[in-house]
């Protein structure tokens, strides 16, 4: 499947145009488990995929083989039409590319708020300093979190933290940012002004995975909802598909307990 159409949202003026990531007959195990089982999938460039799917079905380490934080046993996955390399140079560059937001936020709590959008760039972009600030300070005005620059992460609410951690992937200027269940640890009152701020990158065209329980995100933003159960896609659809009418007793069962 190549060149999936987005269906809906302001988005739409940004062009779609092949495959952004592209899994094909990816397998890993851990030990005896085989946590992804021939796993074929394609994300098009500007589309906003949602993965759902039981704890344990390996949507974590679904995220994780497409940067590269585990290695596959077999099958190949690539980024932009380039081969994801095992390792070496290529593989960070490549890896630069796609931005990660987990969700115990990973911010590095030494330093500022403002320096830890600035690391990335300084370090793997090699962008001058003062860009480097100008950009930080700009993108962290656009997720709401302009004036908590000079703060430490701890000294911020979650819900902020974790805006701090989208505004450090858009540093990077990503291709596309994986989600790995982004809101999960956050305090009811914060999951919103989170999923505004990924409501919105979905809406200027950006290339997102999300990992989320967030059916109500999933409706309004995803192009695609994929369905996974013990390390196999079971069923991948248009959203108000999905939810409308499940065609897995996988999927049934799933939806039946959480809506
Ligand atoms: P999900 O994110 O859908 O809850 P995960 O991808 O985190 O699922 O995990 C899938 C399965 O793989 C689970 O059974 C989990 O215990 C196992 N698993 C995940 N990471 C590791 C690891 N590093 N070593 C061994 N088993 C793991
Ligand atoms: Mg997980």
């Amino acid at each position: 499947m190549s060149g999936v159409a987005k269906t809906k949202g302001p988005g739409d003026d940004v062009p779609v145009s092949g495959d952004l990531v592209a899994l094909s007959g990816v397998n890993k195990h851990f030990g005896a488990l085989h946590v992804l089982q021939d796993i074929d999938l394609t994300i098009a460039r500007g589309e906003v995929v949602v993965v759902i799917g039981p704890s344990g079905s390996g949507k974590s380490t679904l995220c994780r083989t497409i940067n590269r934080l585990e290695t596959i046993d077999s099958g190949a996955i690539s980024i932009d039409g380039k081969p994801l390399p095992q390792e070496g140079r290529e593989l960070a560059r490549l890896r630069a590319d796609v931005g990660m937001v987990f969700q115990s936020f990973n911010l590095f709590a030494h330093k500022t708020v403002l320096e830890n959008v600035m690391l990335g760039q300084l370090k793997v972009r090699r962008t001058e300093k003062k860009a480097a600030e100008e950009k930080a300070r700009a993108l962290l005005d656009r997720v709401g979190v302009g004036s908590q620059c000079d703060k430490y992460p701890a000294q911020l609410s979650g819900g902020q933290q974790q805006r701090v951690a989208i505004a450090r992937a858009l540093a990077m200027d990503p291709k596309v940012i994986l989600f790995d269940e982004p809101t999960s640890a956050l305090d009811p009152e914060m999951i919103n002004e989170v999923l505004e701020v990924m409501q919105q990158l979905a809406r200027d065209g950006m290339t997102m995975v999300v990992v989320t329980h967030e059916m109500g995100f999933a409706r309004s933003a995803a192009n695609r909802v994929v369905f996974m159960a013990d390390g196999r896609i079971v069923e991948e659809a248009a959203p108000e598909e999905f939810f409308s009418n499940p065609r897995s007793d996988r999927a049934k069962d799933f939806l039946s307990k959480i809506l």
